[in-house]
Order: structure tokens, then sequence, then C-alpha cells
């Protein structure tokens, strides 16, 4: 892999700078969220990015985390995975210092290190640094579009508002046509032996990534009903006091029971945030026959 260095951003900058930064997603509540790589703002340290390419063995991120350490870094967050060939693996982290380094020194300590096969390095630029590892894959190697929760719900907002009951229509079917693929693609990762097994813990990955927290659900195969209730639907996020608006969650998760079961399936959005409810309540019926 080619090495990557960089020490813009840092130098010259005293270690004094009052923290005048509205964010430091270095200080976050420890709790069950999860955290991407994406962006993160100085509030006066110096703020790095590593990446190291490593041997797959017990013990080795511990010996990569002390060199850092070692080199007076503090580890804001870390992730860690090993690749498909089992044999290899990458650390990276994000850290903070008070001191000036350079990205030469710690790509050096790193590299000297038993199990180290590559490094890079990356500084802010005037406070800001931004992760820039490319593309995020998920465990299962998927390809990831990561997108902020509001923007996609306010994209969304913008077609129900424009297009009416025809755009609630539009959101649904795209919800559900994603809902299809994905789940077709999941279904078949995980193998169909185990899909009717588990069909209510596969719902989890709505909760895994950030549409809502999977509060219950409730499966009848054999007449084909199911209800799934959701807290903290992203795409009600920002709408009170009017109807339910759940539209493109509701078409997904209808696009899991209708992958599920190979039937059609519709969905109807019984609760909703978007109107006053605690959560979003949906619920699947087998879809009509065309008279
Ligand atoms: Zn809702």
């Amino acid at each position: 892999m080619a090495q990557r260095a960089s020490s813009q951003g840092s130098a010259g900058r005293s270690s004094n700078v009052p923290d005048t930064s509205p964010t430091n997603r270095l200080v976050v509540p420890v709790d069950r969220h999860k955290e991407l790589p994406t962006i993160l703002c100085s509030r006066g340290l110096h703020l790095w990015w590593i990446s190291v390419g490593l041997e797959n063995r017990i013990g080795i991120l511990a010996d990569v985390a002390r060199v850092v350490s070692d080199l007076g870094l503090n580890i804001g967050s870390s992730q860690s995975w090993v690749a498909a060939d089992g044999r290899t693996g990458r650390w990276t982290c994000f850290a903070e210092t008070r001191e000036t380094l350079t990205a030469a020194r710690i790509e050096s300590a790193l590299q000297r290190r038993p199990g180290v096969t590559d490094v890079a390095v990356e500084s802010d630029h005037h406070g800001v640094l931004i992760a820039k590892g490319y593309p995020i894959l998920s465990t299962i190697g998927s390809r990831l579009v990561a997108i902020t929760a509001s923007p996609f719900s306010a994209m969304l907002d913008e077609v129900r508002m424009t297009l009416g009951s025809g755009g609630a229509v539009l959101l649904y079917q795209q919800g559900k046509a994603l809902g299809k693929v994905t789940w077709e693609g999941n279904f078949s990762t995980v193998g169909e032996a185990v899909v009717h097994e588990e069909a209510a813990y596969l719902l989890e990955l709505y909760s895994t990534l950030g549409w809502g927290q999977l509060e219950s659900v409730t499966i009848d195969e054999a007449s084909k009903r199911a209800v799934v209730v959701v807290s903290d639907s992203f795409e009600c996020a920002s709408t009170s006091g009017g109807s339910s608006c759940c539209y493109f969650l509701r078409g997904h998760i209808a696009g899991f029971f209708e992958t599920l079961w190979k039937v059609p399936i519709q969905a109807a959005e019984t609760t909703c945030r978007g109107k006053g409810d605690p959560v979003c309540t949906f619920e699947m019926t087998r879809e009509a026959a065309p008279p």
C-alpha cells in the first residue's frame, strides 16, 4: 500500500490556543452509539488520523496503541478489522496531542514495530481533520454510502411537500424497491436456512444502520402479518403534529417482508412520531389480489 504522510496544518500553532471550536468529537458520551470516521474539529489541539496495516496476530493492536501513546498522542477513537484473507488487518485511530509532532515521526515509529506492513498519517488542516479512508465497507464487504440523517430526511420531505400524495406513494415505492434489493442481498449472505428462523433478529439491521431503533417485532408467518415498532425513525425526526410520514422506511420494511415471504406485502404506518405518537408502528399484511 502506498504510504502517505502530511504534516500540514500543525506547524507553528501554540498548544495554548483557546477552545473556540463548536465541536470536539473526541469527547463523546460512553454509551452504545457508534462513530463513523468523518470530520473532526480541533479545540486547539493537534489532531491526527492514523491508519496502520498489520499482520493478524494476538497482541498487535496493543503494540501499535502503545507506540502511539508513547509518542504522547491521546487516542480518541479507534477501529480495527481483519481483512478477508484472515492474515492481515488494519487499525485506524483519531488521536490528539498538545505537542507538535510530524507525520514522518509517527510513521517511522510505527513502521519499526514488527508486524506493521504500512502506515498512513494525516494531520489537521487549520484545526479540521477529515478521515480519508475510502471506501467505507460494511463487515460483509458491501460498500456503504454515508449520509447524515437530517439532510436525508429533508430530501424526502421535499419530495412529499412538492408532490403531495403522489410524492408519498413515490417514496413508499422507492423505499420498497431499495428494501427488496437490500434484503435479497442480506438474505443471500446469511443463508436462506436461517432467514425465517431469525427474521425478527435480522430487522435489527435498521438500528445498526441508524434508520431508527427497533423496539419490537411480531411476526405471524402463517397469515403473512407482522408488526414492526421503531422509535427514533430518521424520517419523521423533524416533523410533528401532522400525519404519519415515514413513507420511505415503511416501504423498505415492506420490502423486507415481501422478500422474506415472496408474496406481495403492503405496509401501513398506524402510529408515527410525526403525528405525536411516541413510536412508529408498521403493520404488514398480504396485498389484496387485483379484482
Ligand atoms: Zn413514523
